[in-house]
């Protein structure tokens, strides 16, 4: 009996309790006393769904309850960027790893992802100081040696030393890389 009572006095569940009751006992009176009326029976469920809303826009609400909605919706707004931020940050965590150091240069290379996995791509040699894509020129060598080539920044002008075409330099670093991703090891190395 307490149980009933607590139910009543709960003015929530009192309203929408009595508008439910009020909805079934009407439309199974209109049934049986009258014919069934159309425009009667859409006017009445209008009026009854107007009495519901009216019912829940007059409800007495404690001031504590709005502030601790607005409370909420205020920590949602402040939580959600964080959750959208962390999952960009979460998925490809292989994707921050983009630099290699390997004997007198650095690499970086590109990555796709097809069905049949991640891969690697245009392992190529940067600029170690400002991470410029390096251009290559070439000079005459001394003794009729034909030309050398050698890399420089565009942007930095320093110079590094050639990969030729012979050198299995870019094999050998795209292997290290491959292993090292399907290791997991790159969480490992430095980001530079
Ligand atoms: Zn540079």
């Amino acid at each position: 009996m307490s149980k009933i009572k607590k139910y009543l006095s709960n003015p929530w569940i009192f309203a929408i309790g009595t508008t439910i009751i009020a909805f079934f006992v009407t439309t199974i009176l209109n049934s049986f006393i009258k014919d069934i009326n159309f425009k009667d029976s859409f006017f009445g469920i209008i009026k009854i769904i107007g009495q519901i809303f009216f019912n829940i826009l007059t409800f007495r609400i404690y001031v504590w309850i709005i502030i601790l909605v607005l409370l909420f919706l205020f920590a949602l707004i402040l939580i959600l960027p964080i959750f959208a931020k962390k999952e960009i940050d979460d998925v490809p965590t292989y994707r921050n790893y983009r630099y290699f150091k390997y004997k007198e240069w650095l690499f970086t290379w590109d990555y796709s992802s097809s069905r049949y996995g991640i891969q690697i791509k245009n392992v190529r040699p940067i600029c170690m100081k400002c991470k410029c894509e390096l251009s290559q020129n070439s000079y005459s060598a001394m003794g009729g040696g034909g030309y050398r080539y050698y890399f420089y920044c565009p942007n930095c002008e320093e110079k590094y030393n050639y990969i030729y075409q012979n050198d299995n330099t870019l094999e050998d670093v795209e292997k290290i890389i491959v292993l090292n991703l399907n290791n997991s090891q790159y969480d490992k190395f430095e980001k530079i």
